[in-house]
């Protein structure tokens, strides 16, 4: 088992990020996704993303083949024995989280850390379902991740010592910030920000202002880099919806409750940028 072997699950928003970045700190990244088209479309991501730090002069030509050589794409989860760390990046669901976990800690080495990019879900939980719970943990990354520096390292109720030490040397390894958290529904990111975007949602639903208007508010007046809408886009409506049912589920607050339009939007697959419809319009 090298100490260069990362696998990542999920070849997504975030997968094909995590994927990025660790392949330019010359990790050997063996990328998983379970279908296939979604797989070479997170691969083309990647090309376009490098390509444009190399017009960028960020790196040079040699750099990038370099690094997109490092990337192994597969669709079977059997590619990942011999990695020493295993980052999951797959849709956020709960049973699906749960079941991949079972077999991650069939498949990988006793040894292998399992990690979950879960915005949301219990770690606790996730790593309940395998016989290693100390070696589970959450490496919250945010997106678009090779932009953005902190990773939210979140401790289940038995992680160890030494692995959480572990990740948050390999996270500044990697160029990034650690900033640790417990396990609770949305940890800390998603806890604040979550709740904003779905109010944000209602101010549009209840017809308080226009998306653009409640963006352009937040931007000017806050200092936000982003309006609340055009990150909802961002970051997925239906991955939005995902995570105010946990906090609504795991907190019992009603100050939860996900948007009615926001579950609207998501049945009628306007899922933001990757589904090209969501708020605004993505060509
Ligand atoms: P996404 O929908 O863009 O991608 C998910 C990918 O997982 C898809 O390509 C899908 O085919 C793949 N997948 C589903 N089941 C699989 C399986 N059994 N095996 C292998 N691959 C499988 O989702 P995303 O936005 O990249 O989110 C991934 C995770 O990251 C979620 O847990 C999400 O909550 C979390 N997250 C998302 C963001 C964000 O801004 N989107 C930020 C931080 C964390």
């Amino acid at each position: 088992m090298s100490m260069k072997n990362i696998g990542v699950i999920g070849a997504g928003t975030m997968g094909n990020g995590i994927a990025h970045v660790f392949t330019q700190h010359e990790y050997e990244v063996f990328l998983v996704d379970i279908d296939e088209e979604l797989l070479q479309r997170g691969l083309k991501f990647i090309e376009k993303n490098m390509g444009r730090e190399l017009k960028k002069e960020r790196i040079t030509a040699e750099q990038m083949e370099a690094a997109l050589k490092r990337i192994h794409p597969g669709t079977e989860l059997a590619k990942l024995k011999d990695c020493f760390l295993v980052i999951e990046a797959a849709t956020e669901r709960k049973e699906l989280k749960l079941e991949l976990f079972r077999q991650l800690d069939e498949i990988t080495s006793p040894e292998t850390i399992l990690a979950t990019n879960t915005s949301s879900i219990s770690i606790t939980e996730i790593a309940a379902v395998t016989t290693r719970a100390d070696k589970v943990i959450g490496m919250h990354f945010m997106n678009p991740v090779p932009m953005m520096k902190l990773v939210e390292v979140i401790r289940g109720l038995d992680t160890s010592d030494i692995i959480n030490e572990q990740i948050h040397e390999l996270s500044r390894a990697i160029g990034k910030v650690p900033v640790e958290a417990n396990d609770f529904p949305g940890f800390v990111a998603n806890r604040i920000l979550l709740p904003m975007i779905n109010e944000a949602i209602y101010a549009v639903m209840e017809g308080v202002a226009k998306p653009e208007a409640v963006d352009q508010v937040m931007m000017l007046g806050m200092g936000h880099p982003m309006g609340p809408l055009a990150l909802g886009d961002l970051i997925g409506l239906d991955v939005c919806l995902a995570i105010m049912e946990v906090l609504h589920n795991g907190l019992g607050d009603s100050k939860y409750r996900p948007c009615p339009l926001l579950r609207k939007m998501v049945a009628a697959g306007k899922l933001g940028r990757k589904s090209g419809e969501g708020f605004y319009q993505y060509s």
